[in-house]
């Protein structure tokens, strides 16, 4: 399997080709070995652009929406971004590339200990993976410029405004279980002004502002 060569086909086909058009996001995707971050079972998929299970019944998002709501953050390498759902840590990756730290926060032990190892390994020292209910924030690290909330929410968790600087942005699928809008947010003058981007499909964020644990 050439992993190289299907990843530069990943980048043509599922990102360039659907619009992204940030040339520091597409590098980003060129640097990060996609097939370490799914189970060795799945490798021969990892540069499908479809989501894959991480196993702990979670996902690692589709190429195409990491891309978008990567784009969508607007990084251009000085911000801090808090990432709420580390999941793989193939998002983080990318967050650490493009950003000057990464905060990200995972509510399952395992998966938060298996994708700080993995970072670890490729190096992303800026890259800071937290063992916790991400609905709060991580409210020592704030004000952030960027969030990124790769789980579903029903509504924005409050403690996200709160910290989320001046003209920062924050990305995140607001709906329904079943479904929901991807969305970013700008916040100025200390409000938020949501502009909806795409339909997308997301795991629940499970925790205080989430859902509720037990309607799982
Ligand atoms: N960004 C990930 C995709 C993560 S899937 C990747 O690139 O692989 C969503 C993740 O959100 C899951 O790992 C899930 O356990 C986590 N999650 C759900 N509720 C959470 C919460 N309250 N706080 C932090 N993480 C949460």
């Amino acid at each position: 399997m050439n992993f190289d060569e299907l990843r530069r086909r990943m980048i043509a086909q599922h990102l360039r080709a659907r619009g992204i058009q940030d040339e520091r996001v597409l590098a980003a995707f060129a640097n990060v070995p996609r097939d370490l971050f799914v189970p060795e079972a799945l490798q021969a998929q990892a540069y499908a652009d479809h989501p894959l299970p991480i196993g702990s019944g979670q996902m690692i998002s589709q190429p195409y929406i990491v891309a978008l709501m990567t784009e969508l953050l607007e990084l251009q390498g000085h911000e801090r971004v808090l990432e709420i759902g580390t999941g793989s840590g193939y998002q983080t990756a990318m967050l650490a590339q493009l950003a000057l730290e990464v905060y990200s926060v995972e509510r399952l032990p395992e998966l938060a200990a298996l994708a700080a190892e993995r970072l670890q390994a490729l190096g992303y020292r800026n890259a800071h993976v937290r063992y916790a209910d991400g609905s709060f924030g991580w409210p020592e690290q704030a004000p952030f410029d960027g969030i990124i909330v790769t789980a579903a929410v029903p509504k924005v968790p409050e403690p996200l405004i709160a910290q989320l600087a001046e003209g920062g942005r924050l990305v995140l699928p607001i709906g329904t279980q079943a479904a929901q809008t991807l969305v970013q947010a700008r916040k100025r003058h200390g409000a938020l002004q949501p502009r909806e981007v795409a339909a997308c499909v997301f795991v629940p964020l499970l925790g205080e502002h989430g859902w509720s644990e037990t309607t799982e």
